[in-house]
């Protein structure tokens, strides 16, 4: 004899204060459990809640998590609407639709779902050539993945769909749901790094246990940047990864390229990008080396001004709200000794991806330093957030640079 099926528990209904549904209506996607007032019953992880107005009107719909601060991610506001099949594809195929716009053949590596600004709430996907890399940031999609899979392969019908979680949500995802970070949920298994295109560039990406989903997609307009500079140049890429920039400048007919960082797989990655793309006239031509360090430390002990580009692009230095005067003082030390191993007419391009340091404070300490050194200085420019990976509200905005050429 079969089990009765469960009856659906009743809709996940809340009340939020005033502020929250101000927050909500102009398109806000997070709501705080700090900020509801009132909740019809116990929510589960993943269900979806619906936020009623104070004249109960609908306002929006989205993803629960009775664990966490942030307890409800919107997945849609405005009109009432219904989640079903079509809902989420039509959702898949707005994203994907923009992107077919923006890349020729020549890049088949780019971010399909920027998480909340694409309608993603916590969750990214990326395309490296044949493979999708779907990466979640929240334990709340776990209850609706194998939609979520379905609705990913039906729609854009990849080689291989592989899985990444972040390190939070990797316990959880191991004992209560049986996922694991680097599980290839489609298509065959994988026994080295997957090459893809970046404006016509090869690179690898570990899509398995490399950082973020593999590769730095978000850095592309920048190296192109970059590039458009390198001609005749010594180059030092500092936190070169696999050396994103590097190739680019090295393409871009930069003299030699040096690249520094302090994981030798990283260094060894960039190495084999270069062996990739030996077929470009100016790649083979350029010097590359590779110095495994901490590159504060050789920053600050350089003493020789021998570069003419130095690119110094830092992991996030600021995790946390409470770690934002540090690294906006790092972020100066990196740019003062930088600045230092330019020789004149030499240009610094700095990079900073933490969110918590807000770009136009970046950017002024970057000038502020320029000042300081007591060289004349141009700035050339300064960008922000390339299209595939929208920022659609404040606290989403992570990516700045600036670009100043040092007399
Ligand atoms: N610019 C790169 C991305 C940089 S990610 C690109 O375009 O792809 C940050 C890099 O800094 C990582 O490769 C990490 O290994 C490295 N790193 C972290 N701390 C470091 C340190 N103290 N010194 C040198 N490299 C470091």
């Amino acid at each position: 004899m079969s089990e009765p099926k469960p009856s659906r528990p009743p809709l996940l209904r809340l009340r939020v204060t005033a502020a929250a549904e101000k927050a909500v209506r102009s398109g806000h996607p997070w709501l705080f459990a700090s900020s509801i007032r009132e909740q019809s019953r116990d929510g589960t992880l993943g269900e979806l809640g619906v936020i009623y107005d104070r004249h109960n009107r609908f306002l929006a719909v989205g993803l629960f998590d009775p664990e966490s601060p942030l307890r409800l991610r919107v997945l849609h506001a405005g009109k009432p609407a219904t989640l079903d099949d079509a809902w989420w594809r039509e959702r898949l195929m707005q994203a994907v639709r923009k992107r077919e716009t923006w890349f020729a053949a020549t890049t088949t590596g780019y971010r399909i779902l920027h998480g909340e600004s694409d309608g993603w709430p916590g969750l990214v996907l990326d395309r490296y050539d044949t493979t999708l890399v779907l990466k979640l940031y929240t334990a709340a999609w776990f209850p609706r993945l194998d939609d979520v899979v379905r609705h990913i392969l039906d729609t854009l019908a990849p080689q291989r769909l592989v899985l990444r979680l972040s390190r939070n949500i990797q316990s959880v995802a191991k004992e209560t749901f049986g996922h694991a970070d680097g599980e290839i949920l489609f298509g065959p298994s994988l026994s080295e790094p997957v090459v893809f295109l970046e404006n016509g560039l090869r690179f690898e990406a570990d899509v398995i246990s490399g950082q973020k989903t593999g590769f730095f997609l978000d850095q592309r307009e920048n190296r192109a940047f970059v590039e458009s500079l390198a001609q005749g140049r010594a180059v030092l890429n500092a936190f070169s990864f696999s050396g994103g920039f590097s190739l680019y400048a090295a393409r871009g007919g930069a003299r030699s390229v040096t690249d520094i960082d302090l994981s030798q797989h990283a260094l060894d990655s960039a190495g084999r990008n270069f062996a990739l793309n030996q077929s470009v006239a100016n790649v083979r031509q350029c010097a590359h080396e590779s110095i495994q360090a901490n590159a504060f430390d050789w920053l600050a002990d350089a003493r020789e001004q021998k570069f003419d580009l130095l690119i110094v692009d830092p992991p996030s230095l600021a995790k946390r709200q409470d770690e934002h005067d540090r690294a906006l003082q790092a972020y100066g030390h990196l740019a003062t000794n930088a600045i230092r191993l330019l020789r004149t007419g030499g240009i610094l391009v700095a990079a900073s991806c933490s969110a918590h340091v807000k770009a136009d404070e970046f950017f002024d300490k970057i000038r502020q330093c320029a000042r300081q050194s007591t060289r004349p200085f141009t700035e050339l420019r300064t960008t922000r957030h390339p299209a595939d990976h929208p920022a659609s509200f404040p606290e989403a905005e992570y990516l700045k640079a600036i670009y100043l050429r040092i007399s």
